[in-house]
Protein backbone atom coordinates (compact mmCIF):
# COMPACT_ATOMS: atom_id res chain seq x y z
CA UNK A 1 0.00 0.00 0.00
CA UNK A 2 1.32 3.40 -1.14
CA UNK A 3 2.24 5.78 1.95
CA UNK A 4 -0.73 8.50 2.89
CA UNK A 5 0.35 12.12 3.39
CA UNK A 6 -1.19 15.37 3.96
CA UNK A 7 -1.99 18.04 1.62
CA UNK A 8 -2.47 21.31 3.90
CA UNK A 9 -3.18 24.28 3.07
CA UNK A 10 -0.14 26.50 3.99
CA UNK A 11 0.55 30.27 3.39
CA UNK A 12 0.30 30.94 0.16
CA UNK A 13 4.06 32.82 -0.29
CA UNK A 14 5.66 29.63 1.43
CA UNK A 15 7.54 27.41 -1.06
CA UNK A 16 6.64 24.03 0.37
CA UNK A 17 8.65 20.50 -0.20
CA UNK A 18 7.91 17.46 -1.64
CA UNK A 19 6.40 15.60 1.47
CA UNK A 20 3.35 18.06 1.52
CA UNK A 21 2.72 17.40 -1.56
CA UNK A 22 2.54 20.95 -2.64
CA UNK A 23 4.70 21.82 -5.83
CA UNK A 24 7.67 23.97 -4.66
CA UNK A 25 7.80 27.71 -6.04
CA UNK A 26 11.02 27.42 -8.18
CA UNK A 27 13.44 29.99 -9.50
CA UNK A 28 12.56 29.47 -13.46
CA UNK A 29 10.85 32.30 -14.47
CA UNK A 30 7.44 32.28 -16.31
CA UNK A 31 8.23 34.51 -18.91
CA UNK A 32 11.37 32.21 -20.11
CA UNK A 33 9.07 29.42 -20.42
CA UNK A 34 5.85 30.42 -22.03
CA UNK A 35 6.61 30.49 -25.12
CA UNK A 36 8.10 26.69 -24.89
CA UNK A 37 4.12 25.88 -23.96
CA UNK A 38 3.18 28.37 -26.71
CA UNK A 39 4.48 26.09 -29.15
CA UNK A 40 2.65 23.03 -27.87
CA UNK A 41 -0.74 24.33 -28.30
CA UNK A 42 -2.94 24.47 -31.11
CA UNK A 43 -3.75 28.04 -32.73
CA UNK A 44 -6.96 28.28 -31.04
CA UNK A 45 -5.45 28.65 -27.69
CA UNK A 46 -4.20 31.93 -25.84
CA UNK A 47 -1.41 32.70 -23.38
CA UNK A 48 -2.77 36.15 -21.84
CA UNK A 49 -0.32 38.07 -19.75
CA UNK A 50 -1.21 40.46 -16.68
CA UNK A 51 -0.96 43.18 -19.38
CA UNK A 52 -3.39 42.07 -21.15
CA UNK A 53 -7.26 43.77 -20.82
CA UNK A 54 -8.33 40.23 -21.14
CA UNK A 55 -6.19 39.19 -17.95
CA UNK A 56 -8.93 40.14 -15.33
CA UNK A 57 -12.01 39.15 -16.95
CA UNK A 58 -10.07 35.49 -17.05
CA UNK A 59 -9.46 35.98 -13.61
CA UNK A 60 -12.27 37.67 -12.04
CA UNK A 61 -13.86 35.81 -8.90
CA UNK A 62 -17.19 35.71 -7.15
CA UNK A 63 -15.18 36.45 -4.15
CA UNK A 64 -11.68 39.24 -3.86
CA UNK A 65 -10.97 37.43 -0.72
CA UNK A 66 -7.67 35.43 -0.88
CA UNK A 67 -8.19 35.23 -4.92
CA UNK A 68 -5.03 33.73 -7.15
CA UNK A 69 -2.74 36.29 -8.24
CA UNK A 70 -1.24 34.31 -11.11
CA UNK A 71 1.46 35.01 -13.52
CA UNK A 72 -0.46 34.13 -16.87
CA UNK A 73 -3.57 32.97 -17.77
CA UNK A 74 -3.64 29.89 -20.29
CA UNK A 75 -6.99 29.21 -22.30
CA UNK A 76 -6.73 25.69 -23.68
CA UNK A 77 -9.02 24.84 -26.38
CA UNK A 78 -8.71 21.42 -26.30
CA UNK A 79 -8.60 18.42 -24.29
CA UNK A 80 -5.24 18.04 -26.56
CA UNK A 81 -4.03 21.94 -25.21
CA UNK A 82 -4.81 21.09 -21.67
CA UNK A 83 -3.00 17.98 -21.18
CA UNK A 84 -0.15 19.73 -23.16
CA UNK A 85 -0.66 22.45 -20.32
CA UNK A 86 -0.66 20.15 -17.77
CA UNK A 87 2.22 18.37 -18.13
CA UNK A 88 4.72 21.24 -19.16
CA UNK A 89 3.51 22.96 -15.88
CA UNK A 90 4.22 19.69 -13.57
CA UNK A 91 7.34 19.00 -16.11
CA UNK A 92 8.89 22.72 -15.09
CA UNK A 93 7.15 22.81 -11.43
CA UNK A 94 5.26 25.44 -12.04
CA UNK A 95 2.37 25.53 -10.14
CA UNK A 96 -1.25 26.01 -11.88
CA UNK A 97 -4.89 26.78 -10.77
CA UNK A 98 -8.09 25.39 -13.04
CA UNK A 99 -10.96 28.04 -13.42
CA UNK A 100 -14.25 26.99 -14.54
CA UNK A 101 -17.06 28.97 -12.92
CA UNK A 102 -14.29 31.00 -10.98
CA UNK A 103 -17.30 30.76 -7.86
CA UNK A 104 -14.67 28.72 -5.32
CA UNK A 105 -14.14 30.50 -2.23
CA UNK A 106 -11.42 28.72 -0.39
CA UNK A 107 -8.40 30.54 0.86
CA UNK A 108 -6.16 28.02 -0.50
CA UNK A 109 -6.58 29.28 -3.98
CA UNK A 110 -4.47 32.20 -3.19
CA UNK A 111 -1.35 29.82 -2.99
CA UNK A 112 -1.08 30.14 -7.15
CA UNK A 113 0.17 33.34 -7.42
CA UNK A 114 2.59 35.62 -9.90
CA UNK A 115 5.03 32.94 -10.46
CA UNK A 116 1.86 30.10 -11.29
CA UNK A 117 -1.17 30.22 -14.33
CA UNK A 118 -4.53 29.80 -14.46
CA UNK A 119 -5.94 27.64 -17.00
CA UNK A 120 -9.37 29.31 -17.91
CA UNK A 121 -11.43 26.21 -18.97
CA UNK A 122 -14.25 28.81 -20.24
CA UNK A 123 -13.84 27.79 -24.09
CA UNK A 124 -13.83 23.83 -23.27
CA UNK A 125 -17.67 24.38 -22.09
CA UNK A 126 -19.18 22.10 -25.06
CA UNK A 127 -22.34 20.31 -23.61
CA UNK A 128 -24.20 17.88 -25.55
CA UNK A 129 -27.58 16.21 -24.66
CA UNK A 130 -28.87 12.76 -26.17
CA UNK A 131 -31.49 11.85 -25.16
CA UNK A 132 -31.53 8.51 -26.84
CA UNK A 133 -28.82 7.19 -24.75
CA UNK A 134 -30.10 9.28 -21.86
CA UNK A 135 -26.50 10.95 -21.51
CA UNK A 136 -24.85 14.74 -21.67
CA UNK A 137 -21.04 15.24 -21.88
CA UNK A 138 -20.33 18.09 -19.82
CA UNK A 139 -16.84 20.09 -20.87
CA UNK A 140 -14.81 21.14 -17.95
CA UNK A 141 -15.39 24.74 -18.58
CA UNK A 142 -19.35 24.40 -18.74
CA UNK A 143 -21.58 26.72 -16.24
CA UNK A 144 -24.09 25.86 -14.44
CA UNK A 145 -26.46 27.95 -16.44
CA UNK A 146 -25.13 26.79 -19.73
CA UNK A 147 -25.91 23.49 -18.66
CA UNK A 148 -29.49 23.72 -17.64
CA UNK A 149 -30.06 25.95 -21.00
CA UNK A 150 -28.57 22.85 -23.31
CA UNK A 151 -30.94 20.47 -20.80
CA UNK A 152 -34.04 23.29 -21.50
CA UNK A 153 -33.41 23.24 -24.95
CA UNK A 154 -33.98 19.14 -25.15
CA UNK A 155 -37.07 19.43 -23.00
CA UNK A 156 -34.61 17.18 -20.52
CA UNK A 157 -33.96 17.64 -17.00
CA UNK A 158 -30.52 17.65 -15.44
CA UNK A 159 -29.01 17.49 -11.98
CA UNK A 160 -26.94 20.42 -11.52
CA UNK A 161 -26.55 23.01 -8.97
CA UNK A 162 -28.60 26.18 -8.02
CA UNK A 163 -26.47 28.78 -9.12
CA UNK A 164 -26.15 29.55 -12.75
CA UNK A 165 -23.03 31.27 -12.75
CA UNK A 166 -20.88 28.16 -10.98
CA UNK A 167 -18.93 26.12 -12.78
CA UNK A 168 -21.18 23.09 -13.34
CA UNK A 169 -17.82 20.34 -13.37
CA UNK A 170 -16.33 21.63 -9.86
CA UNK A 171 -19.68 21.95 -8.36
CA UNK A 172 -20.94 18.37 -9.38
CA UNK A 173 -17.54 16.66 -8.42
CA UNK A 174 -17.66 18.26 -5.01
CA UNK A 175 -21.15 16.70 -4.61
CA UNK A 176 -23.67 18.80 -6.82
CA UNK A 177 -26.31 19.90 -4.50
CA UNK A 178 -29.17 21.75 -6.19
CA UNK A 179 -32.74 21.76 -6.93
CA UNK A 180 -33.45 18.61 -8.23
CA UNK A 181 -31.46 16.45 -5.00
CA UNK A 182 -35.06 15.02 -3.84
CA UNK A 183 -35.90 13.39 -7.26
CA UNK A 184 -32.42 12.71 -8.26
CA UNK A 185 -29.87 12.63 -5.48
CA UNK A 186 -26.60 14.05 -5.74
CA UNK A 187 -24.80 15.72 -9.04
CA UNK A 188 -22.17 13.12 -8.28
CA UNK A 189 -24.65 10.56 -8.52
CA UNK A 190 -25.26 10.99 -11.92
CA UNK A 191 -21.61 10.69 -12.92
CA UNK A 192 -21.53 7.97 -15.40
CA UNK A 193 -17.89 8.36 -16.61
CA UNK A 194 -15.39 11.13 -17.10
CA UNK A 195 -12.50 11.83 -19.06
CA UNK A 196 -9.61 13.19 -17.50
CA UNK A 197 -6.47 15.01 -17.56
CA UNK A 198 -4.63 13.23 -14.95
CA UNK A 199 -0.91 15.71 -13.29
CA UNK A 200 0.99 13.74 -15.68
CA UNK A 201 -0.99 14.80 -18.69
CA UNK A 202 -2.18 11.89 -19.54
CA UNK A 203 -5.80 11.26 -20.39
CA UNK A 204 -7.39 8.56 -18.84
CA UNK A 205 -11.13 7.27 -18.60
CA UNK A 206 -12.88 6.29 -15.27
CA UNK A 207 -16.58 5.10 -14.30
CA UNK A 208 -17.71 1.96 -11.81
CA UNK A 209 -15.69 -0.61 -14.17
CA UNK A 210 -12.44 1.52 -15.55
CA UNK A 211 -9.96 3.02 -13.45
CA UNK A 212 -12.58 2.79 -10.51
CA UNK A 213 -10.16 4.26 -7.48
CA UNK A 214 -9.94 7.29 -9.84
CA UNK A 215 -14.23 7.05 -10.33
CA UNK A 216 -15.05 6.59 -6.59
CA UNK A 217 -12.24 9.47 -5.33
CA UNK A 218 -13.76 12.01 -8.45
CA UNK A 219 -17.42 11.79 -6.78
CA UNK A 220 -17.16 14.18 -3.96
CA UNK A 221 -13.20 14.71 -3.77
CA UNK A 222 -12.48 14.98 -7.93
CA UNK A 223 -10.58 18.32 -7.47
CA UNK A 224 -7.36 16.49 -6.26
CA UNK A 225 -7.08 13.96 -9.19
CA UNK A 226 -7.30 15.95 -12.02
CA UNK A 227 -9.07 17.97 -14.70
CA UNK A 228 -12.22 16.10 -16.23
CA UNK A 229 -14.93 16.46 -19.13
CA UNK A 230 -18.12 14.14 -17.60
CA UNK A 231 -20.76 12.13 -18.49
CA UNK A 232 -23.75 12.92 -16.78
CA UNK A 233 -27.56 10.96 -16.40
CA UNK A 234 -30.62 13.17 -18.20
CA UNK A 235 -33.78 12.88 -16.22
CA UNK A 236 -36.64 13.19 -17.96
CA UNK A 237 -38.92 16.14 -17.28
CA UNK A 238 -41.94 15.26 -14.66
CA UNK A 239 -45.46 16.01 -15.03
CA UNK A 240 -47.94 18.52 -13.57
CA UNK A 241 -49.81 15.43 -12.54
CA UNK A 242 -46.79 13.96 -10.57
CA UNK A 243 -46.24 17.03 -9.23
CA UNK A 244 -49.59 17.97 -7.65
CA UNK A 245 -49.64 14.59 -6.35
CA UNK A 246 -46.15 14.82 -4.60
CA UNK A 247 -47.16 18.43 -3.27
CA UNK A 248 -50.81 17.51 -2.09
CA UNK A 249 -50.64 17.61 1.31
CA UNK A 250 -48.90 21.34 0.43
CA UNK A 251 -51.31 21.92 -1.79
CA UNK A 252 -54.03 21.32 0.92
CA UNK A 253 -52.95 24.33 2.79
CA UNK A 254 -52.73 26.37 -0.06
CA UNK A 255 -56.77 28.22 0.40
CA UNK A 256 -55.69 28.89 3.77
CA UNK A 257 -52.21 30.21 3.96
CA UNK A 258 -50.82 31.25 -0.25
CA UNK A 259 -53.59 30.74 -2.42
CA UNK A 260 -50.54 31.15 -5.16
CA UNK A 261 -48.93 28.04 -5.21
CA UNK A 262 -51.44 25.68 -6.29
CA UNK A 263 -50.81 25.79 -9.85
CA UNK A 264 -48.02 22.59 -10.13
CA UNK A 265 -47.29 23.97 -13.50
CA UNK A 266 -43.61 22.78 -14.81
CA UNK A 267 -40.84 24.98 -14.85
CA UNK A 268 -38.45 24.88 -17.50
CA UNK A 269 -35.12 24.11 -16.32
CA UNK A 270 -33.18 27.07 -17.49
CA UNK A 271 -35.07 28.74 -15.08
CA UNK A 272 -34.97 27.19 -11.85
CA UNK A 273 -32.11 28.82 -10.23
CA UNK A 274 -33.65 32.73 -11.43
CA UNK A 275 -34.50 33.36 -7.53
CA UNK A 276 -31.40 33.31 -6.59
CA UNK A 277 -29.83 35.11 -9.54
CA UNK A 278 -28.81 38.12 -7.41
CA UNK A 279 -27.30 36.41 -5.01
CA UNK A 280 -25.11 34.56 -7.00
CA UNK A 281 -23.56 36.17 -10.03
CA UNK A 282 -19.90 36.86 -10.01
CA UNK A 283 -19.81 40.03 -7.57
CA UNK A 284 -23.46 39.60 -7.41
CA UNK A 285 -25.07 42.09 -4.95
CA UNK A 286 -21.83 43.87 -3.92
CA UNK A 287 -19.75 43.59 -6.94
CA UNK A 288 -15.71 43.45 -5.85
CA UNK A 289 -16.50 42.37 -2.49
CA UNK A 290 -14.31 40.37 -0.47
CA UNK A 291 -16.85 37.08 0.27
CA UNK A 292 -15.35 34.50 2.99
CA UNK A 293 -17.52 31.49 3.75
CA UNK A 294 -17.88 29.75 6.75
CA UNK A 295 -20.47 26.48 6.65
CA UNK A 296 -21.70 23.75 8.18
CA UNK A 297 -23.06 20.74 7.20
CA UNK A 298 -25.98 19.86 9.76
CA UNK A 299 -28.09 16.37 10.46
CA UNK A 300 -30.31 19.03 12.11
CA UNK A 301 -30.35 22.55 13.31
CA UNK A 302 -31.15 23.54 16.88
CA UNK A 303 -33.81 26.55 16.61
CA UNK A 304 -32.13 28.32 19.75
CA UNK A 305 -28.92 28.65 18.65
CA UNK A 306 -30.17 30.02 15.02
CA UNK A 307 -32.50 32.45 16.90
CA UNK A 308 -29.22 33.48 18.43
CA UNK A 309 -26.98 33.79 15.70
CA UNK A 310 -29.71 35.67 13.23
CA UNK A 311 -29.90 38.61 16.23
CA UNK A 312 -26.10 38.93 16.19
CA UNK A 313 -26.16 39.03 12.57
CA UNK A 314 -29.48 41.51 12.59
CA UNK A 315 -27.05 43.69 15.03
CA UNK A 316 -23.80 42.84 13.74
CA UNK A 317 -24.64 44.05 9.78
CA UNK A 318 -26.95 47.09 11.13
CA UNK A 319 -23.72 48.49 12.61
CA UNK A 320 -21.48 48.05 10.09
CA UNK A 321 -23.02 49.45 6.45
CA UNK A 322 -19.77 48.17 4.70
CA UNK A 323 -20.53 44.39 5.70
CA UNK A 324 -24.50 44.94 5.39
CA UNK A 325 -25.34 42.27 1.87
CA UNK A 326 -24.26 39.64 4.15
CA UNK A 327 -25.84 36.59 3.93
CA UNK A 328 -26.18 33.71 6.05
CA UNK A 329 -28.33 30.85 4.08
CA UNK A 330 -29.55 27.64 5.25
CA UNK A 331 -30.21 25.46 2.44
CA UNK A 332 -32.46 22.89 3.66
CA UNK A 333 -32.85 19.72 1.12
CA UNK A 334 -34.93 16.49 1.07
CA UNK A 335 -31.89 13.77 1.52
CA UNK A 336 -34.15 10.70 0.76
CA UNK A 337 -32.71 9.51 -2.42
CA UNK A 338 -29.04 10.92 -1.23
CA UNK A 339 -29.08 9.00 2.13
CA UNK A 340 -30.20 5.61 -0.41
CA UNK A 341 -26.87 5.42 -1.74
CA UNK A 342 -24.44 4.03 0.67
CA UNK A 343 -21.80 6.19 2.13
CA UNK A 344 -18.62 4.10 1.02
CA UNK A 345 -20.31 4.46 -2.74
CA UNK A 346 -18.34 7.72 -3.66
CA UNK A 347 -16.31 10.26 -1.87
CA UNK A 348 -19.25 12.64 -0.93
CA UNK A 349 -19.23 11.55 3.18
CA UNK A 350 -21.99 14.07 4.33
CA UNK A 351 -25.54 12.26 3.04
CA UNK A 352 -26.76 12.13 6.82
CA UNK A 353 -26.85 15.99 6.13
CA UNK A 354 -29.48 17.72 4.93
CA UNK A 355 -28.96 21.36 6.08
CA UNK A 356 -26.04 23.41 4.66
CA UNK A 357 -25.62 26.68 6.33
CA UNK A 358 -23.20 28.99 4.25
CA UNK A 359 -22.26 32.72 5.65
CA UNK A 360 -21.51 34.57 2.77
CA UNK A 361 -19.96 37.43 4.92
CA UNK A 362 -19.50 40.42 2.05
CA UNK A 363 -17.65 43.26 2.68
CA UNK A 364 -15.26 45.77 0.56
CA UNK A 365 -13.06 47.18 3.04
CA UNK A 366 -10.15 45.32 4.08
CA UNK A 367 -9.28 46.48 6.73
CA UNK A 368 -12.23 44.09 8.18
CA UNK A 369 -10.78 41.12 7.57
CA UNK A 370 -9.95 40.17 11.10
CA UNK A 371 -13.34 40.92 12.23
CA UNK A 372 -15.51 39.05 9.68
CA UNK A 373 -13.11 35.81 10.48
CA UNK A 374 -13.29 36.22 14.01
CA UNK A 375 -16.85 36.40 13.49
CA UNK A 376 -17.33 33.20 11.07
CA UNK A 377 -16.04 31.11 13.03
CA UNK A 378 -17.51 31.77 16.15
CA UNK A 379 -20.86 31.20 13.91
CA UNK A 380 -19.90 27.74 12.44
CA UNK A 381 -18.51 26.79 16.10
CA UNK A 382 -21.83 28.09 16.97
CA UNK A 383 -23.41 25.58 14.58
CA UNK A 384 -21.49 22.71 14.95
CA UNK A 385 -22.76 22.92 18.59
CA UNK A 386 -20.32 20.10 20.76
CA UNK A 387 -20.51 17.37 17.77
CA UNK A 388 -17.39 16.83 15.17
CA UNK A 389 -17.52 19.45 12.74
CA UNK A 390 -18.78 18.45 8.81
CA UNK A 391 -18.43 20.77 5.87
CA UNK A 392 -19.09 19.88 2.16
CA UNK A 393 -15.78 20.27 0.09
CA UNK A 394 -17.63 22.76 -1.97
CA UNK A 395 -18.54 24.84 0.68
CA UNK A 396 -15.17 24.78 3.02
CA UNK A 397 -13.32 27.64 4.12
CA UNK A 398 -9.82 25.84 3.51
CA UNK A 399 -8.59 25.75 7.13
CA UNK A 400 -10.21 23.10 8.08
CA UNK A 401 -8.84 20.06 9.43
CA UNK A 402 -9.35 17.05 6.39
CA UNK A 403 -11.36 14.76 8.06
CA UNK A 404 -13.88 17.64 8.46
CA UNK A 405 -14.67 17.71 4.59
CA UNK A 406 -13.74 14.08 3.56
CA UNK A 407 -14.86 12.05 6.48
CA UNK A 408 -14.67 8.54 6.94
CA UNK A 409 -13.20 8.15 3.45
CA UNK A 410 -10.24 10.71 4.11
CA UNK A 411 -7.82 7.78 4.39
CA UNK A 412 -9.06 5.75 1.14
CA UNK A 413 -8.82 9.63 -0.86
CA UNK A 414 -5.27 9.81 0.03
CA UNK A 415 -4.76 6.71 -1.19
CA UNK A 416 -5.85 7.26 -4.70
CA UNK A 417 -4.49 10.86 -4.86
CA UNK A 418 -1.20 9.43 -3.87
CA UNK A 419 -1.45 7.10 -6.37
CA UNK A 420 -2.45 9.49 -9.61
CA UNK A 421 -1.25 12.61 -7.74
CA UNK A 422 2.00 11.82 -6.29
CA UNK A 423 3.52 15.15 -6.30
CA UNK A 424 0.13 17.10 -5.51
CA UNK A 425 0.13 19.25 -8.31
CA UNK A 426 -3.71 19.19 -7.78
CA UNK A 427 -3.35 20.78 -4.12
CA UNK A 428 -4.55 24.34 -4.06
CA UNK A 429 -8.54 23.51 -3.38
CA UNK A 430 -9.73 22.11 -0.17
CA UNK A 431 -6.71 19.08 -0.37
CA UNK A 432 -6.78 16.14 1.60
C1 LIG B 1 -22.76 31.94 -4.95
C2 LIG B 1 -22.43 30.48 -4.86
C3 LIG B 1 -23.46 29.55 -4.94
C4 LIG B 1 -23.17 28.18 -4.86
N1 LIG B 1 -24.21 27.29 -4.94
C5 LIG B 1 -23.95 25.97 -4.87
C6 LIG B 1 -25.01 25.02 -4.92
O1 LIG B 1 -26.18 25.35 -5.05
N2 LIG B 1 -24.68 23.71 -4.81
C7 LIG B 1 -23.39 23.28 -4.69
O2 LIG B 1 -23.17 22.06 -4.62
N3 LIG B 1 -22.37 24.15 -4.65
C8 LIG B 1 -22.62 25.47 -4.72
N4 LIG B 1 -21.57 26.37 -4.62
C9 LIG B 1 -20.21 25.88 -4.41
C10 LIG B 1 -19.56 25.56 -5.75
O3 LIG B 1 -20.08 24.35 -6.21
C11 LIG B 1 -18.03 25.39 -5.58
O4 LIG B 1 -17.50 26.56 -5.05
C12 LIG B 1 -17.38 25.07 -6.94
O5 LIG B 1 -16.12 24.52 -6.73
C13 LIG B 1 -17.25 26.32 -7.78
O6 LIG B 1 -16.82 25.98 -9.05
P1 LIG B 1 -16.42 27.14 -10.08
O7 LIG B 1 -16.03 26.50 -11.33
O8 LIG B 1 -17.49 28.15 -10.13
O9 LIG B 1 -15.19 27.80 -9.35
P2 LIG B 1 -13.64 27.79 -9.75
O10 LIG B 1 -13.02 28.66 -8.74
O11 LIG B 1 -13.44 28.09 -11.18
O12 LIG B 1 -13.27 26.29 -9.50
C14 LIG B 1 -13.20 25.78 -8.19
C15 LIG B 1 -12.03 24.82 -8.10
O13 LIG B 1 -12.35 23.65 -8.83
C16 LIG B 1 -11.25 23.26 -9.63
N5 LIG B 1 -11.75 23.14 -11.00
C17 LIG B 1 -12.39 24.04 -11.75
N6 LIG B 1 -12.79 23.48 -12.88
C18 LIG B 1 -12.40 22.20 -12.83
C19 LIG B 1 -12.55 21.10 -13.67
N7 LIG B 1 -13.22 21.17 -14.82
N8 LIG B 1 -12.01 19.93 -13.28
C20 LIG B 1 -11.36 19.83 -12.11
N9 LIG B 1 -11.22 20.83 -11.26
C21 LIG B 1 -11.74 21.99 -11.61
C22 LIG B 1 -10.15 24.22 -9.50
O14 LIG B 1 -9.13 23.67 -8.70
C23 LIG B 1 -10.79 25.38 -8.78
O15 LIG B 1 -9.96 25.90 -7.87
C24 LIG B 1 -21.83 27.74 -4.69
C25 LIG B 1 -20.80 28.69 -4.61
C26 LIG B 1 -21.09 30.03 -4.69
C27 LIG B 1 -19.99 31.04 -4.58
Amino acid sequence: MAATTQHMPQAPSSALDKSNHVVSQTNITLATELPELKALLSSEAKIILPSHAEYETRISRFSEYKRPTPGAVVCPATEADLAATVKWATSNDIRFLARAGGHGWSMTLSQVGPEGILISLRDMNRITVDLKSGCATLGAGATTGELLKAAQNADAHIVATACDSVGAVPSIMGGGIGNLVSNYGLGSDNIISARLVTATGNVVTTSATENADLFWALRGAGHNFGIPTVLLKLSLNGSTEAAMAAFAPLYALADTYTPNINTGELMPADEINEAKDSLCSEGGNLPRAYRPVHSASLEAVDPEIMGALYERWENFTAQNEGAKQTVVRVNFYDYRRVREIPVEDSAFAWRKNPINVLQYWAYTDESMEQEIQSLGQEFRNALNGAQSPNVVMSFATGDENPSYVYGKGLDRIREVKNKWDPQGVFSYYNSC
